[in-house]
C-alpha cells in the first residue's frame, strides 16, 4: 500500500495542462488524500498550506502525468513477445502485465487506456492497482477487442463473432466483465497474416450493433481502422474514436472533425523498425508496417490540418525504448514533426484524453481538486516535447513512484 504524504512542492515552473504557457515560481500543495489542495504563486500556496512538509524542486518543471490511449499490456505480436504471451498460463500472464504496468508508470504514463487484452486479466490488474497491491497507471480498459471471424487481432485474443447478434453478445460480455469502453476492429492491419491494411471486415449491421449496445450502456466505442471508406462508414454509424487510421483522406478527416470523432494515430507503429527487429517479428509484418509509413504520416497531417481531436497512443508498450527515449515520448515528438503545435501535443497527452475518458474533473491537469498525478522534468516542455526525455520523477495520487534525484524520497 502506498499512502500519500502531505507536501508542498516549491521552486518549480509549471505547465498545468490548461494554459499554453509556463507559469514560473509556482507551488503545489498535495494533500494527504493525494489530491491537489492548492496551486499557484508559491507564497500564496505556502501560506495556505501552513506547516506541511516543503520539497524544493530546484527550478525544475512540473506537468500533468501523461495518458497513453493505445496500450496493450499483454501485447501479442507474432514473434518473441507473442510467443511468451501465448505460452503463459493465466498467473504468468498477470505477472507479465504487472511488470509492463510498473514500467509504464515509471516512464511517466500515469493513465493508460487499454484497447485489447487477454483472458480478462486486465480487470484483475486494474483492481490490484486500485488497491495499491501493484504499481501501475490508472487503467481504463476495453477488455478483449472484438473482430469478425479471422478478423484483425484474432491471433492476439480478440474475440470473434459474426452477425449483429454475435457482436451484441460480445459487447455485452465485455461490459459484464467491467469494460470502460469497447474496442472493435473494423478493417485489416499490420499484424494479421491473411489480411491487408485496407481489407474491410465488419459489416454495417455488425458495427451498428456494437455501437448501439455500448452507447445504451454509456460506453464509447473505438475502432482499429485503416482505409478512409471504412472510417467514413463507421463515423456515419456513430463511432467515437479511430485508432491508427493508416489511410485517412482530407475528406474523411473533415467529416471526423465535424462529428467530433477522435483520432489516436499511433504513428510510431509504421516506423519502429528497431522495435520490430528486437521483437523478432516475421518479415512480412515488418514490410507491411514500414511500407504503410508514408501514407500513415499523410493521414496524421490531414487530421492535424482539419482540426480532428487527437490523443496520444503508442500501441507499442508505452515504456518501450525508441531512439533513446520511450515510444510514448517519441510519438509526441513525431506529432510535432508532422505539424502539431507543441501546446496541442502536450494537451493530446494530458487534458484531452481525460476529456475523452469522461475524467476531466479528476485527471489531466494540475488544478485544485484533481489527483496529484505529476511529472518532474529538468527541461521546459512548453519549449519542446523532447523535454520529456529529462523526466526524473513521477507521482500518482500524491505518491512518488519514481524519484531519480531522491528529492521526494520520504514521500513514500
Ligand atoms: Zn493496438
Amino acid at each position: 500500500m502506498h499512502i500519500p504524504t502531505e507536501q508542498v512542492l516549491v521552486n518549480l515552473a509549471l505547465y498545468d495542462g490548461v494554459r499554453d504557457d509556463l507559469q514560473r515560481d509556482q507551488g503545489i500543495w498535495v494533500g494527504a488524500d493525494g489530491t491537489i489542495r492548492a496551486v499557484g504563486p508559491v507564497d500564496d500556496v505556502l501560506t495556505e498550506a501552513g506547516d506541511a512538509r516543503v520539497v524544493d524542486l530546484h527550478g525544475d518543471h512540473v506537468m500533468p502525468g501523461l495518458t497513453n490511449m493505445h496500450v496493450h499490456l499483454s501485447l501479442g505480436l507474432p514473434g518473441h513477445f507473442g510467443d511468451e504471451v501465448h505460452r503463459s498460463n493465466l498467473a504468468e500472464l498477470v505477472l507479465l502485465m504487472a511488470d509492463s504496468a510498473r514500467r509504464t508508470l515509471h516512464s511517466g504514463v500515469t493513465t493508460a487506456r487499454l484497447v485489447g487484452e487477454s483472458r480478462y486479466a486486465d480487470f484483475a490488474l486494474r483492481k490490484g492497482i486500485e488497491r495499491g497491491a501493484v504499481d501501475g497507471p490508472r487503467i481504463f480498459t476495453a477488455g478483449h477487442a472484438l473482430c469478425c471471424t479471422g478478423g484483425h487481432g484474432w491471433e492476439a485474443d480478440a474475440l470473434e463473432a459474426d452477425g449483429a447478434d454475435g457482436f451484441r453478445r460480445l459487447t455485452r460480455q465485455q461490459i459484464r466483465a467491467g469494460a470502460d469502453l469497447i474496442k472493435v476492429c473494423i478493417s485489416g492491419g499490420i499484424a494479421g497474416e491473411f489480411e491487408s491494411i485496407d481489407t474491410p471486415q465488419l459489416l454495417d449491421d455488425e458495427l451498428a450493433a456494437v455501437i448501439r449496445v455500448a452507447h445504451d450502456w454509456g460506453r464509447k466505442v473505438t475502432a482499429h481502422a485503416g482505409p478512409a471508406e471504412s472510417v467514413r462508414r463507421a463515423v456515419e454509424l456513430g463511432l467515437d474514436c479511430v485508432e491508427h487510421g493508416y489511410e485517412l483522406t482530407d475528406e474523411v478527416t473533415r467529416l471526423m472533425a465535424e462529428r467530433g470523432v477522435w483520432y489516436v494515430p499511433t504513428i510510431v507503429v509504421s516506423r519502429c523498425e528497431q522495435f520490430f527487429r528486437d521483437a523478432g517479428v516475421p518479415g512480412w509484418l515488418m514490410d507491411r508496417a514500414l511500407s504503410a509509413g508514408p501514407r500513415h504520416w499523410e493521414s496524421l497531417q490531414h487530421a492535424i490540418r482539419n482540426g480532428v481531436p487527437i490523443a496520444l497512443g503508442s500501441d507499442m508498450p508505452p515504456h518501450a525504448g525508441y531512439d533513446e527515449t520511450t515510444a510514448t515520448v517519441r510519438e509526441l515528438e513525431f506529432m510535432v514533426d508532422a505539424g502539431m503545435p507543441v501546446a496541442d501535443a502536450l494537451k493530446s497527452a494530458t487534458i484531452r484524453p481525460a476529456q475523452w475518458l469522461g475524467q476531466a474533473d479528476t485527471l489531466g491537469s494540475v488544478e485544485v481538486g484533481k489527483h496529484a498525478d505529476l511529472l518532474v522534468l529538468r527541461d521546459d516542455p512548453t519549449r519542446s516535447v523532447s523535454a520529456l526525455r529529462t523526466l526524473h520523477a513521477v507521482l500518482k495520487g500524491g505518491v512518488s513512484y519514481r524519484d531519480d534525484h531522491g528529492r521526494l524520497r520520504d514521500a513514500r
